[in-house]
Formats: structure tokens, C-alpha cells, sequence
């Protein structure tokens, strides 16, 4: 996979110029499959776009901008209203695709969300301190994706250590760990968390082997080069105890979608 460098947003193109609409994959009503609104319904927005291109990544179609909508404020609005007159939803998961690429946009979204009123959920990468500046002060709990130097090829400690320093308590870390994670970038995020005030909940997410679902789904034959795999229990165990020794609130959450079959 072709890994990209930290200033080749531009170069994507993946920066929105037009602040009165955003670039939209999908708006769906669904469980929360992850982190620490696990199984809570949540009417989710996902953006697209993303400068990164992580070995892990689940969203291809939204990194890739592949068939997204241009939506206004009052689309988003109504459509949020349409589906929440089927099931009533407390927060808006903002998602993506990396949203916070779209920040002029979210600048004028988020303050019609919050008036409806809902709770927002900002997922992110965490590499985009200055613009998550715009928007810190609608959000209400995000999570910030830790990205290692093994899964972005690119090392951005500075970037999630400002990021911190911006959301501070309305942030959890999320970080997903594979056979690759190596124990030297595991201790240092352990210390990026320790560092921060106050100390965010780390929440340690095994990666799910994404490819090998989708070639078992469509019965293409595996091949294990192709595949990312999650540390070993007993692995996944000493990590934990690690980062426990370490962080107040440290939680093993595996991805849920597929265990519940919503793939
Ligand atoms: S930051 Fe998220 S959306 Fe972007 S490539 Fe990584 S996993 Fe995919």
C-alpha cells in the first residue's frame, strides 16, 4: 500500500475550499461498534477524504472520495431529522474519512447540531491539531486514533501531542494494535497519554483481520502477506498490563461489527 507523506493533503486535493458544503460518503442511523460507546445507537456522519492511509484502514471508500455526495448545512439537518423521527438518537458520531479536513464546514454543521439538541462524537486521527482549534469547542467527546509509526509510515507524536493539549478532558485515546505494533511505539504512547492533563482513558482495540473477512465473504483465496493480524492474547494481556501500570483507565475493546454480523 502506497503510504503518504504529512503535506500531501494538497496535493490530494482533500482539503475542501467550499466551506458551504461538505463532501459526504454516508449519513446512517446504527450501533456504535467501537471504543467507549460501544453498542449505543448513534446516527452517524461520515465525511470523506483523509490524507493518511493507514496498513488497518476499514473505510477505503471514504480515504478514496469514491461516489460522495455535496451536501449543504440544511441537507445534513433534514436528513438527521428524517432519521431520527424513525429512532430517536442522542449523539452524532462525526466520522469519516478524516472530518476535521473539512473543519470550515464543521464550523458551520456542528453549531445547528448542537441546537437540536444532540451530543457530538468526534472520531478523528489526531493529526490535525490546528483544525480540530475550529471545532473543540461543539465537540463533546472525541476520539483520537493514536497512529504509530508501523500503520501511518509517518511519525506524528508532535502532531497527537498537540492534539491533546487541545481536547483535553473531552478526549479518549483509541489505539489499534496488530503484529506490527512494536513495544518501543507502544511505550511511547503510553507516555504521549501520561503526559497529557488530565490523563485521557486509552482504550487498546486489536485490529480486525478487515481483509481476510472480506476475501472469506467473497471466497477469494487468502493470502497471508496480504493480511493484518492481531497480537496474540497472551500479547494483547501484557500490553494492557503495561499500559495499566501506567494510565488510570485502560480498556481492551475489540471492534464489534463483526461479532454482531454488521459488516
Ligand atoms: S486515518 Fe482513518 S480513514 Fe484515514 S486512512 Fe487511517 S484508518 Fe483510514
Amino acid at each position: 500500500m502506497t503510504h503518504l507523506t504529512k503535506n500531501n493533503s494538497e496535493d490530494q486535493g482533500l482539503a475542501v475550499p467550499d466551506a458551504a458544503r461538505g463532501k459526504i460518503t454516508e449519513i446512517f442511523s446504527s450501533l456504535q461498534g467501537e471504543g467507549i460507546f460501544l453498542g449505543e445507537r448513534q446516527l452517524f456522519i461520515r465525511f470523506s477524504g483523509c490524507s493518511l492511509r493507514c496498513s488497518y484502514c476499514d473505510t477505503l471508500q471514504s480515504i478514496t472520495e469514491e461516489g460522495h455526495t455535496l451536501m449543504s448545512v440544511q441537507d445534513i439537518l433534514s436528513r438527521i431529522r428524517d432519521l431520527d423521527a424513525q429512532k430517536a438518537h442522542k449523539t452524532i458520531a462525526v466520522t469519516g474519512g478524516e472530518p476535521l479536513l473539512q473543519a470550515d464546514f464543521l464550523q458551520r454543521l456542528l453549531p445547528e447540531i448542537k441546537r437540536m439538541p444532540k451530543q457530538i462524537f468526534l472520531e478523528t486521527s489526531g493529526v490535525h491539531p490546528h483544525f480540530l482549534e475550529k471545532v473543540i469547542d461543539e465537540c463533546d467527546v472525541i476520539a483520537m486514533d493514536l497512529k504509530p509509526p508501523s500503520h501511518a509510515s509517518v511519525d506524528y507524536w508532535h502532531e497527537h501531542q498537540a492534539f491533546l493539549q487541545i481536547a483535553q478532558n473531552k478526549v479518549f485515546i483509541k489505539m489499534i494494535l496488530t503484529m506490527q505494533t512494536t513495544d518501543e511505539e507502544f511505550v511511547k504512547a503510553i507516555d504521549l497519554a501520561a503526559a497529557a492533563n488530565p490523563i485521557p482513558p486509552f482504550v487498546l482495540q486489536p485490529v480486525t483481520p478487515i481483509q481476510e473477512l472480506n476475501k472469506r465473504l467473497a471466497h477469494i483465496p487468502l493470502n497471508d502477506q496480504d493480511m493484518i493480524h492481531p497480537p496474540s492474547p497472551a500479547r494483547l494481556m501484557g500490553l494492557w498490563e503495561l499500559a495499566r501500570h501506567r494510565l488510570p483507565d485502560v480498556r481492551l475493546i475489540p471492534q464489534m461489527h463483526p461479532v454482531w454480523g454488521m459488516l
